[in-house]
């Protein structure tokens, strides 16, 4: 699905299921990890996590219908927040879904090796070499490789 027919079919369930018009973007994000969608109040556009279409396209359209919830009760200054009863009920009529299924969650875990000692060590983040050395013998550390772990479901 490219991002246009993404912004066709936003715009045909906001006219289908909602009676109103839908006037703003609709984009994947890839950069999404475990939300299914994002809607951003400052320029009303909409997000969507492209790994969701491995669930078809009937959870999307219900990820969508989410979304909408919130589009068109903030623009229309009504409790748009997942707690408020204005929510739950528009989420309910329209069929939206409460929660995107899960995409399984990875990990990036990034691998150094200390060039003195031969020990390895996994951090989530980028270190700097050249300040951080290690911990057993203060040795220099190099960077090997970036690996990316699945979490399961
Ligand atoms: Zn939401
Ligand atoms: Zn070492």
């Amino acid at each position: 699905m490219t991002s246009e027919e993404l912004q066709r079919l936003v715009e045909k369930v906001s006219l289908d299921s909602f009676g109103k018009l839908f006037c703003h973007q609709a984009i994947f994000n890839a950069r999404l990890k475990t939300t299914g969608g994002r809607y951003h109040l400052n320029d009303h556009h909409l997000d969507f996590n492209p790994k969701m279409l491995v669930h078809g396209e009937d959870v999307l359209i219900g990820i969508i219908k989410h979304e909408l919830c919130h589009y068109h009760l903030h623009l229309e200054g009504k409790g748009y927040q997942h707690q408020d009863a204005s929510f739950k009920e528009l989420l309910m009529q329209t069929g939206g879904l409460c929660f995107a299924p899960r995409v399984s969650q990875e990990v990036k875990v990034i691998i150094y090796h200390c060039q003195t000692c031969g020990k390895s060590l996994q951090r989530r983040r980028k270190i700097n070499t050249q300040r951080y050395v290690c911990a057993s013998c203060h040795g220099k550390l190099t960077y090997v490789e970036t690996r990316v772990l699945s979490l399961g479901k």
